[in-house]
């Protein structure tokens, strides 16, 4: 007997690669091309150090109060973790303990089965269909959850709500994660859908629309029942997920609205500029609503445009997976950027055939 038969193995999730080289066009793993709003710079600006000796406030109140008021609904419907990975972790442990197993697409964020292996959690990926669609029936099935990313990472799809209404409308006995990471470019949210169904819980983060990957901000919003167990499970874990930087800057944040609408068009004008030129290459895509496109050549493999692309120090994300492995995900930058991309591709499609 060993004692590494008493060690929790698990495989862990693969994040995108950082590159601390600085002279390389980042397009792997969906962070803003801009900066966050001038407010959060004031903040870090002005930051008062001697609160560090103080723990920050365990209910994160200021942030939730805040985004109570941006999405209309109570404070005590807010949830706020260190990114939404840290909300979804927390949301996995607390809200997933049936036998049944929790479904969730074949193709959607590669972190979900590493938790529900972490916390030896029952699932069963449903496959989406050939368009890379999911298919309502396989959520009317018996479980012990649900959890969809609307719009899906890393396809772009977005349902419309009505269609996860239906979904939640057949599963009000188990817990339903919307992760909704992608919806501020393009997607519908399901937040107003908390208000009809008590077990609906939506998941944001501040890492991608908010230009904030770095400050690690996510948060959730349900019922008031739903967050007072997802708050007792952070209380035995945690109480201080939230430093007291994170929090002030996080407020500065959701006061601009203007910048972030801002933001957000700048970044969806660019996709939608980035999708015509990638048609015009030969690449196919599904329609994307987030801020990455995730396309495949009619001719070159994945793999191979994925490694050139590197070797001209432009990252994008590709992944060695069955359906996919022919597709690479491309985050949408400045316009700059793509159009540097662009050229790369145009050039390299050229020389080959
Ligand atoms: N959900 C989805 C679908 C994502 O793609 C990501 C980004 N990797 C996350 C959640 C987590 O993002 P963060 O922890 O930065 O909020």
């Amino acid at each position: 007997m060993s004692w590494e038969n008493n060690v929790r193995k698990v495989v862990p999730y693969v994040a995108g690669e950082q590159p601390q080289n600085k002279n390389v066009i980042k397009l792997n793993t969906n962070e803003c091309p801009y900066p966050p709003a001038p407010g959060v710079e004031a903040v870090l600006h002005h930051f008062d150090y001697d609160v560090l000796r103080k723990y920050p406030d365990p209910d994160v109140s200021a942030l939730r109060n805040i985004l109570a008021k941006r999405y209309q609904v109570e404070p005590e419907q807010v949830f706020v973790g260190v990114g939404s990975d840290d909300v979804l972790a927390m949301s996995f442990l607390t809200f997933f303990n049936s036998d049944k197993p929790v479904l969730f697409p074949d193709i959607t964020y590669s972190f979900y089965d590493v938790w529900a292996d972490l916390y030896r959690i029952p699932y069963e990926c449903q496959p989406l269909d050939e368009n890379f669609e999911i298919k309502k029936e396989d959520y009317l099935k018996e479980n012990g959850g649900l959890v969809i990313a609307n719009p899906n990472a890393p396809t772009g799809i977005a349902v419309p709500v009505s269609m996860i209404e239906e979904i939640i409308q057949a599963n009000q006995d188990v817990v339903v994660i919307v992760d909704e990471a992608y919806v501020d470019f393009g997607g519908e949210s399901c937040i107003p859908l908390v208000e009809k169904y008590e077990n609906l819980l939506v998941v944001q983060t501040f890492s991608k629309s908010r230009s904030m990957a770095g400050m690690r901000i996510g948060f959730a919003i349900g019922s008031k029942k739903l967050i007072r167990f997802l708050n007792d499970a952070k209380f035995s874990f945690n109480s201080y997920t939230m430093n007291v930087t994170a929090i002030t800057a996080g407020v500065a944040s959701v006061e601009d609205e203007a910048y972030f609408q801002d933001t957000v068009a700048k970044v969806v004008a660019t996709r939608e500029w980035t999708k015509k030129e990638l048609a015009r290459l030969g690449f196919t895509f599904p329609d994307s609503k987030t801020n990455f496109v995730f396309a495949a050549h009619k001719s070159i493999p994945g793999q191979e445009i994925f490694e050139m692309l590197r070797e001209k120090n432009i990252f994008v994300r590709h992944w060695n997976k069955p359906r996919i492995e022919n597709y690479i995900r491309i985050s949408i930058g400045t316009d700059e950027e793509m159009k540097q991309m662009i050229s790369v591709l145009e050039q390299y499609i050229k020389e080959r055939n």
